[in-house]
């Protein structure tokens, strides 16, 4: 039986991961849910999945969740703690051996990183943690006997591909580079000139994925391709000059690994989250998903080709700041979370989001980030920067 801490469990990864645990009682069980909003949703999660721990953002909120969770009948089973104090509980809880880290943004940093020090199984899905922290993430989960396992379907893909002894060397290997692909988003053929007036919800209406909104925003700029391009660096020991990113609007391949003898090895399916969470939750044995197969007869045509650079600029913004090193991810991805919710709000245009992220980084005194701290500061520095640009 594995005991389960799902960070995030309210969003959209969450409650896949849930729906996935729950098609096997007899395997998972919730050691601890958290949310940020959605209260309600965690207390049906809770009265469901009766986890030892809950964790909500603050003290009136936990009362108001402890309330709705309460039967009337006796103690509740779920203690319900706040803040990220608690969320650092209960990812580096002694009696939790698997973590879904699921917040979306650098609030998971503290609590992800928590968790890969207390040596857990980390299922990553929140790639801003190892975009910010990466070489102090990599370091940890050496050092502390973390397992970690990638959520993001490209890089569930990638791992899929890779040979099952792969220990980070890819010239040992013989991998050429890899294969990121990329669906192009909801303004993949759309004109360019109509870009700064597209609205958020326009921005949010995936073509294939259902999505958080911020990570919904960020697919439609690429800047979630660039997250990733980065994420893959640190994920498997791969220079960004041997990450390509391929548009492939069906997302169906998943992503690919190319090898030194010619051959191209990707994983397919349909575009459900629930395969590469099964596949983390289980690895290394297969898990039933829930997911349709892939009908390939049916699925008919697949299409390939390069991202346009004016269409999508944050992606050679995040390739500029894997190169530059230092802490310019940190700045990256701080100011395009800051740019993300100000066009959510209607303060900023579509294409102010990576006008703002390019003059955060253009103008970036960096720091070496040899320890969270650092990285926290580098963080509280560029929001702060970027949120200046806004007003
Ligand atoms: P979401 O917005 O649907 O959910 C986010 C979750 O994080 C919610 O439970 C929310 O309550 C919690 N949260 C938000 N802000 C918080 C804060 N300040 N402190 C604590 N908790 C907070 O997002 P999502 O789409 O599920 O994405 C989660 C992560 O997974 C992101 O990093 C995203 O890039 C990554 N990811 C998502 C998908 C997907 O299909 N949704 C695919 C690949 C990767
Ligand atoms: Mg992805």
């Amino acid at each position: 039986m594995q005991l389960v801490t799902v960070l995030g469990a309210t969003g959209s990864i969450g409650v896949n991961t849930l729906d996935v645990m729950a098609r096997h009682p007899d395997r998972f069980r919730a050691f601890a849910l958290t949310a940020h909003t959605r209260i309600d949703l965690l207390a049906q999660q809770c009265r469901r999945w009766q986890p030892r721990y809950a964790v909500v953002a603050n003290h009136q909120d936990a009362q108001r969740l402890a309330e709705s969770i309460q039967n009337g009948s006796g103690s509740p089973a779920t203690k319900v703690l706040w803040g990220e104090e608690g969320l650092v509980e209960v990812a580096a809880h002694p009696d939790v051996g698997t973590v879904m880290a699921a917040i979306v943004g650098g609030a998971g940093l503290v609590p992800t990183m928590a968790a890969v020090h207390a040596g857990k199984r980390v299922l990553l899905a929140n790639k801003e943690a190892l975009v910010m922290a990466g070489a102090l993430f990599m370091e940890g989960v050496r050092s502390c006997g973390a397992t970690l396992l990638p959520i993001d379907s490209e890089h569930n893909a990638i791992f899929q591909c890779l040979p099952p002894d792969y220990r980070g060397d890819p010239q040992a290997a013989g991998i050429r580079r890899i294969l990121l692909s990329a669906s192009g988003g909801p303004f993949r053929t759309i004109e360019l000139e109509q870009l700064p007036r597209v609205t958020p919800e326009q921005a949010c209406a995936h073509p294939n994925w259902r999505m958080g909104r911020k990570i919904s925003v960020d697919s439609a700029t690429m800047m979630n391709k660039g997250l990733e391009l980065l994420e893959a660096c640190w994920l498997f020991g791969v220079e960004v000059q041997q990450v390509d990113v391929v548009i492939h609007a069906e997302s169906i391949v998943h992503s690919l690994v190319e090898y030194v003898d010619g051959s191209l090895l990707a994983q397919l399916g349909n575009p459900d989250m629930r395969t590469p969470i099964a596949h983390a939750l289980n690895w290394p044995q297969r898990l039933e998903s829930g997911v349709t197969p892939l009908d390939l007869i049916g699925a008919g045509a697949l299409h390939f080709s390069a991202p346009e650079p004016a269409r999508y600029p944050c992606l050679g913004l995040a390739r500029e700041a894997g190169e530059a090193g230092k802490d310019y991810a940190v700045a990256l991805n701080a100011a395009n979370e800051v740019a993300v919710a100000a066009f959510l709000d209607g303060k900023i245009g579509f294409c102010r989001i990576a006008e703002i992220v390019a003059e955060i980084l253009h103008r970036w005194e960096a720091s070496e980030p040899q320890d969270l701290a650092v990285v926290q500061a580098s963080d509280a520095r560029a929001r702060h920067a970027a949120l200046a640009l806004i007003h």
